[in-house]
């Protein structure tokens, strides 16, 4: 039986609460798999890689709405923050700074997610919560006002034990209700969490996630 991306959404659209963002993530896979998901309603796509998100975009319609999950390079953030609705990975001081520029640059404003590291693998990018709290202490956000940090983006640790999955999902929400506390406070836009992926989104959802970056579930898996 082949693949039907508008019946997997359909089944993921029915299963995830009101008030959850679904990012369809369309990395590896063709424009004409974007098309038929574009189709069946959905207008907020995923992308990890620079050239490949750029290929895409022409070839598509222009109100899809464009995140950017994946390890950003400084030398490259000029190319997409034209595009983009939203940056999932900032991961550094000075990637926030660029980000800030390209978008003075081009005069709009960019919705960033501060990503955590909670999980055991050390190749996975991001901040941890100290590493924020020292970045926030500075002041720094008072002079980039291009960009708009929205939230935080995680990952859990790449294992079958459910339990240090939920673990690292919990320890991104807090970290998230911390930074709301304290730096946060009077801005609703605040408000993104975004966290689970297709194999471990049910657990991400019990744990507070409200975005979701989910590929293989619906469009099947990629050929590297
Ligand atoms: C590829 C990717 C996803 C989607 O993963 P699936 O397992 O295909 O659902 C989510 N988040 C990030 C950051 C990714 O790179």
């Amino acid at each position: 039986m082949s693949h039907s991306i508008s019946d997997e959404l359909t089944a993921l659209r029915a299963e995830i609460p009101e008030g959850v963002t679904l990012v369809a993530v369309s990395k590896f896979h063709p424009v004409e798999a974007v098309r038929e998901a574009y189709d069946a309603g959905q207008r907020c796509f995923g992308e990890s890689r620079v050239q490949e998100l750029l290929e895409k975009i022409p070839q598509l319609p222009d109100d899809i709405r464009w995140h950017f999950i994946g390890h950003l390079q400084t030398n490259k953030v000029s190319t997409v923050v034209p595009y983009v609705k939203m940056i999932h990975s900032v991961d550094s001081e000075r990637l926030l700074i660029k980000i800030n520029n390209a978008a003075c640059d081009t005069s709009r404003q960019v919705d960033v997610l501060l990503q955590l590291h909670v999980a055991l693998e050390e190749t996975k990018f991001g901040f941890t919560l100290d590493e924020i709290n020292e970045l926030l202490g500075t002041g720094l956000l008072d002079r980039l006002n291009m960009v708009k940090i929205r939230g935080v983006m995680g990952m859990a640790s790449n294992v079958d034990d459910e339990n240090r999955i939920r673990q690292d999902f919990m320890a991104i929400k807090s970290a998230f209700d911390a930074l709301k506390v304290k730096y946060f406070a009077d801005d609703n836009d605040f408000n993104i969490i975004s966290m689970g992926m297709s194999h471990d989104y049910e657990i991400a959802l019990e744990c507070g996630s409200n975005m979701v970056r989910i590929g293989t579930t619906i469009f099947g898996e990629r050929e590297y």
